[in-house]
């Protein structure tokens, strides 16, 4: 997974989630707020994921582990697929474990996507010809947030290097149309 093309481009992946990750710290210090995990647990939530490069950036994490490893997140990847799909035809909300998640803990911590680095807290997002908008942050941290003033989160600037660096891996790696994928819909290829 990680040859010689998709390298360069991993890197910069790397440096684009390294930033996320030291805004969202210097927000949640700021607030005072530290995630220990909640009853109303973010890696419950279905998000939906729309970039190649994070989803092989993903995949090649899952590369890292042991064969054994692997192949049971395959197997509990598939199963929520399975529960989702289930409890779709319901429309009920449904509240379904990430299948990376063991124990409370992201078993791809360091090559989990966008949006599970830059949830939780208060932000705003600009986009051309549209009002700003604004996000609350996560439930957990509410009492963290209301205590004190608004530290500027502003989501647009990782939305557009993304956004770019995703056309440049599509333009050079060419992978097959668009995509809009749960993390378990991306573990199981
Ligand atoms: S990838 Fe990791 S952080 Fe994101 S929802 Fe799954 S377990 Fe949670």
């Amino acid at each position: 997974m990680t040859d010689t093309i998709h390298t360069p481009f991993f890197k910069q992946l790397s440096t684009l989630y390294a930033r996320m990750d030291t805004v969202w710290t210097a927000a949640a210090d700021h607030y005072g707020f530290h995630c220990r995990g909640c009853v109303d647990n973010c890696c419950e939530t279905e998000f939906h994921h729309h970039t190649h490069i994070e989803k092989q950036y993903l995949l090649s994490g899952l590369d890292t582990l042991d064969k054994e490893t692997a192949a049971e997140i395959q197997t509990r990847a598939a199963t929520v697929c399975e529960q989702r799909a289930e409890a779709g035809k319901t429309n009920a909300p449904a509240k379904i474990m990430c299948p990376l998640n063991t124990d409370g803990l992201c078993r791809l911590y360091d090559f989990r996507p966008m949006i599970c680095r830059l949830h939780g807290i208060p932000h705003e997002l600009h986009r051309p010809g549209a009002f700003p908008m604004k996000g609350p942050g996560c439930e957990a941290g509410e009492p963290f947030f209301s205590a004190t003033d608004y530290q500027t989160f502003d989501r647009t600037p990782f939305y557009s290097s993304m956004a770019r660096l995703e056309m440049e891996y599509r333009t050079a790696v060419a992978p097959p149309g668009r995509i809009r994928e749960t993390i378990a819909e991306m573990l199981i290829g």
